[in-house]
C-alpha cells in the first residue's frame, strides 16, 4: 500500500472485518480505492462461524488461505430446547451432507480472520491505506469530501460506509435507523474440554436466550451466552472455576470436562436497521448497515455479502464508464441487499421472541415449527439451505 494521492474511485470508512472484505474486493476490480481505518489490535474474542458462500469469497480475494489453518469445520448443527417448560421442542440435528456438502461453513477467531484480511490489504498496490479516523464526511454532487482526524483531505466518488454501529458515514449520508435494544447480553468466552465436538454445533436454548457451543481446532470451542444483561453480568463476574462449571452444566456435560480459557467479554444485544442501504454517494456495508443478535450466525456472513455485492456493482459500473456514486448505481445495491437483510433481520427476530415468549400458544407454536422441522426432511433441507444464504443468489 502507497499513502499519496487525495482522489479515489472509492473510499471505505473503517477497518473491521467488513470493511476489509469490501476493500480487498473493490480494490481487486481495478477501482482506486482508499481505505480509512485505524490500525489497532483487535479487541475482543469473539469468533465468527462463516456459512456457505462465504469462505468462497475469502478464498477467491487470496484471504481464506491465510487463516484457513485456524478454522474448525462445522458439519452438524444441533438445535436442544432446554427451557425446561411443559411445552418443549424435541431435539432438532441439521447435518451438511442431508444437501450434498461436506460442511456448512467454518468456525474461526476474529483475530486469525482479521490478521488474514489485513495481510491481503496490504499487498494490493490499488488500495490506499490511512491509518486515521474520518472525521468529517462530506456528500456532495460529484464526489464525497472526507477529513481524517489528524487533518488529511481526500476525496471520492463512493464512499463505503464501514464503520460499524455509530456510523459516522450512515449519519453523513442522511440515513435513518431504528434501534431496538433486546435487553438480553452475550457472555463470550472459549473453552477447551475433555470429550471431543466432533465438529457438531450445539445450541441449548434457555428461557433467556440460546447458549451456543461452536467447534474450534482441537479439543476447544467458542462459548456465546446469550442470557439477560443481569445474569450475564452473574457469569461475567465468576472466577474461572465457577465460569467452567457453569459451562459445564450448561452444556449437560456433552464436551466432558469443560475448562474456561482467559479472556471474556459482554455484548449487549440490540436490533438495527438503516431506512436505506445508500443515499448520497454513501453505501453502508457490515453493521453500519445492520445489527442482529448472534442468533443462526448471520452477522457477519450478511456483512460478507454487502462487500461483494458492493463491489460487484461498482466494478461492473466502473468497468461501463459509469460513476460508481451515481444514484442508480446505490439503486442497485439497495436491490441486491434489502431482502437478504430484511427477511434475515425478521427471521432472527421472530426465533428470538418466540424463544423468550411466556406465552403458552407461542411456546405450542415454536415446538410444532421445530417438530415438522426435525421430522420433515425436505423442510431441514430447505431450512439449511436458506441459513447458508437466501436463495435467489443461490448458483446451485
Ligand atoms: C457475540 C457475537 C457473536 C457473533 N458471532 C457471529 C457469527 O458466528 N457469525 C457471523 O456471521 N456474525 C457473528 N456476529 C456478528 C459479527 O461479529 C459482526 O457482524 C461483525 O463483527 C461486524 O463487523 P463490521 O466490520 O461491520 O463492524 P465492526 O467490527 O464494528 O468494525 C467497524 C470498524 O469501523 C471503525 N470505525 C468506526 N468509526 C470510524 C471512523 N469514523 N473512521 C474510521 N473507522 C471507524 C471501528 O473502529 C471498527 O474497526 C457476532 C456478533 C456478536 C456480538
Amino acid at each position: 500500500m502507497n499513502d499519496a494521492s487525495p482522489d479515489y474511485d472509492i473510499a471505505v470508512i473503517g477497518g473491521g472485518p467488513a470493511g476489509l472484505t469490501a476493500a480487498i474486493a473493490l480494490a481487486e476490480t481495478g477501482a482506486k480505492t482508499a481505505l480509512l481505518a485505524r490500525r489497532a489490535p483487535y479487541a475482543d474474542n469473539r469468533t465468527t462461524a462463516l456459512l456457505g458462500a462465504s469462505t468462497d469469497l475469502l478464498e477467491r480475494l487470496d484471504v481464506w488461505p491465510r487463516c484457513r489453518d485456524h478454522a474448525a469445520v462445522l458439519q452438524t448443527m444441533r438445535l436442544v430446547d432446554d427451557t425446561g417448560r411443559l411445552i418443549r421442542a424435541p431435539e432438532v440435528r441439521f447435518s451438511s451432507d442431508e444437501i450434498g456438502r461436506d460442511q456448512f461453513g467454518f468456525n474461526i477467531d476474529n483475530r486469525s480472520l482479521m490478521a488474514a484480511l489485513e495481510s491481503r490489504a496490504g499487498e494490493l498496490s490499488g488500495l490506499t491505506r490511512f491509518d486515521d479516523d474520518a472525521d468529517a464526511i462530506d456528500p456532495q454532487d460529484a464526489d464525497v469530501s472526507i477529513r481524517t482526524r489528524q487533518g488529511q483531505s481526500l476525496t471520492a466518488r463512493l464512499v463505503i460506509g464501514a464503520d460499524g454501529r455509530h456510523s459516522l458515514a450512515r449519519e453523513a449520508a442522511g440515513i435513518t435507523v431504528t434501534h431496538r435494544d433486546l435487553h438480553q447480553s452475550a457472555l463470550t468466552f472459549n473453552i477447551s474440554h475433555s470429550r471431543p465436538h466432533k465438529n457438531i454445533s450445539t445450541e441449548f436454548h434457555t428461557p433467556q436466550g440460546p447458549c451456543v457451543f461452536v467447534p474450534l481446532p482441537g479439543n476447544r470451542c467458542s462459548v456465546v451466552w446469550v442470557s439477560s444483561a443481569k445474569e450475564a453480568e452473574r457469569l461475567m463476574a465468576m472466577n474461572d472455576d465457577e465460569l467452567s462449571e457453569a459451562a459445564e452444566k450448561q452444556s449437560h456435560s456433552i464436551l466432558g470436562a469443560v475448562r474456561v480459557e482467559p479472556e471474556r467479554h459482554v455484548f449487549p444485544l440490540a436490533i438495527e436497521s438503516p431506512g436505506q442501504f445508500c443515499r448520497n454517494r454513501i453505501a453502508l456495508v457490515g453493521e453500519s448497515a445492520h445489527v442482529l443478535p448472534p442468533i443462526g450466525a448471520q452477522g457477519l456472513n450478511l456483512g460478507l455479502r454487502d462487500a461483494a455485492d458492493i463491489a460487484d456493482i461498482a466494478g461492473q459500473a466502473m468497468s461501463l464508464g459509469e460513476d460508481p456514486g451515481a444514484p442508480q448505481v446505490l439503486t442497485r445495491y439497495q436491490s441486491a441487499r434489502r431482502a437478504d437483510v430484511m427477511s434475515r433481520t425478521f427471521a432472527i427476530d421472530i426465533a428470538n421472541r418466540s424463544l423468550l415468549s411466556a406465552f403458552l400458544p407461542i411456546q405450542s407454536l415454536r415446538a410444532a415449527g421445530l417438530h415438522l422441522l426435525g421430522s420433515i426432511g425436505p423442510l431441514r433441507r430447505l431450512a439449511m439451505r436458506e441459513v447458508l444464504a437466501p436463495s435467489w443468489r443461490r448458483v446451485s
